[in-house]
């Protein structure tokens, strides 16, 4: 009773109009909030980067917001349906930017696999492309092998003539390189003197230029090192498909995974069209977890040398790291798990000679034989 008086005399006093205005003004500013929030977490904005890269004509234009370190780490405690749907819109973006020109980098490894399997949740006829660099675990190659439409590329040189030609890859790509670089640079130069020093040719110090004091030793080393092996394996066929194809790459990166992909990844966001080589990575905001809850609840079918205990499943004979791995390392696992594989890389290609001048030991600790030290 008290009620209905209560609405007759407010829909007779006009209130009803203040009242609706009120509320309309709430739920506008309710949407306004969840807009910028989307637009927080989106990196870049396709159309009008491609406006305005066609006004400018300028393809080193930078995309219209950066991201920062702070939505990064909101990013990551996403929960992995509002992950999935985020990177969904990132392979809608980049598929829809390129007009579906583009493809799936794929490696066999747990991120591609996942990467893989979300594009063609959306576009199943997106082709991947894997690099044969002669180097894969068997059962990589096996789930390649299994997986429709992938294109395989074959690199020019295969890991021998690679270590024979320029060198073994040891330690990191960066200090490989340093080493390479003072070994071949002429006495007296900038270069000698930026990688032994950390001196520029102005004079200033740049610290992580030169090689560090633990790892001068390898200038001295019997044996050849460079950083050419990822070029030729994995760069070289993988760039030249891309500019016969046109077609632009997703990769499955994790910018969680090393300060230089977090950096490209702040710079320019999962869709980096500014890039001499454009590419996407929509699941760079995803962790480890991420990728395995996927794998997980969508049942995909992934590379099973993950439960003989490796971390990693990329080129068997690497030796990028393998000094930082805690219990076995990877050659111990393979002397356990691919004998025949360990036996060839650590004799036939000489890997034994490299590992025991870094100190890293290939024999699982109980078989390693005495070496009286
Ligand atoms: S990951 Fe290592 S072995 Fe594989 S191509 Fe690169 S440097 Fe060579």
């Amino acid at each position: 009773m008290l009620l209905k008086l209560f609405l007759n005399n407010f829909l007779q006093t006009k209130h009803l109009t203040l009242f609706f205005v009120f509320f309309y003004s709430l739920f506008c500013a309710w949407l306004r909030g969840i807009a910028d929030r989307v637009e927080g977490l989106s990196d870049t904005k396709p159309v009008q980067y491609k406006e305005n890269i066609a006004i400018m004509g300028n393809q080193e234009q930078q995309p219209a917001s950066k991201l920062t370190p702070e939505s990064l780490k909101q990013m990551r405690f996403l929960d992995i349906d509002a992950k999935i749907e985020l990177s969904k819109s990132k392979i809608k973006e980049w598929y829809d930017y390129w007009d579906g020109e583009v493809y799936v980098c794929f490696s066999g490894g747990k991120d591609s696999t996942v990467l893989l399997h979300l594009v063609r949740s959306l576009y199943p006829d997106v082709s991947a492309a894997f690099t044969d660099t002669g180097l894969e675990y068997p059962e990589i190659r096996n789930l390649v092998e299994n997986t429709d439409n992938v294109i395989w590329l074959k690199p020019k040189l295969n890991f021998r003539e690679v270590i024979e030609k320029y060198g073994y890859p040891v330690v990191s790509k960066r200090i490989s390189g340093y080493v390479y670089d003072v070994r071949h640079a002429r006495r007296n130069s900038n270069t000698r003197r930026l990688r032994l020093e950390g001196l520029r040719k102005d004079g200033s110090f740049s610290p992580l230029s030169k090689i560090s004091n633990k790892w001068r030793r390898l200038i001295g080393a019997p044996f050849k090192i460079s950083n050419k092996c990822c070029h030729y394996l994995k760069m070289a066929p993988t760039l030249e498909f891309e500019k016969k194809t046109k077609l632009k790459p997703f990769l499955g990166i994790i910018a969680f995974e090393g300060k230089n992909r977090e950096a490209m990844y702040f710079e320019h966001g999962c869709n980096a069209f500014d890039l001499t080589r454009p590419r996407s990575t929509p699941l760079a905001f995803w962790s480890d977890t991420d990728i395995w809850e996927y794998i997980r609840h969508f049942n995909v079918p992934y590379c099973p040398v993950y439960d003989m205990g490796y971390q990693r499943t990329g080129c068997t004979f690497c030796m990028y790291g393998v000094h930082l791995e805690k219990g076995d390392n990877r050659f111990q696992l393979m002397k356990k798990t691919h004998p025949k594989l360990h036996k060839y890389c650590i004799e036939n290609l000489g890997l034994g000679k490299v590992l025991d001048f870094i100190r890293v030991p290939y024999e699982p600790a109980c078989e390693k034989p005495e070496k009286g030290e």
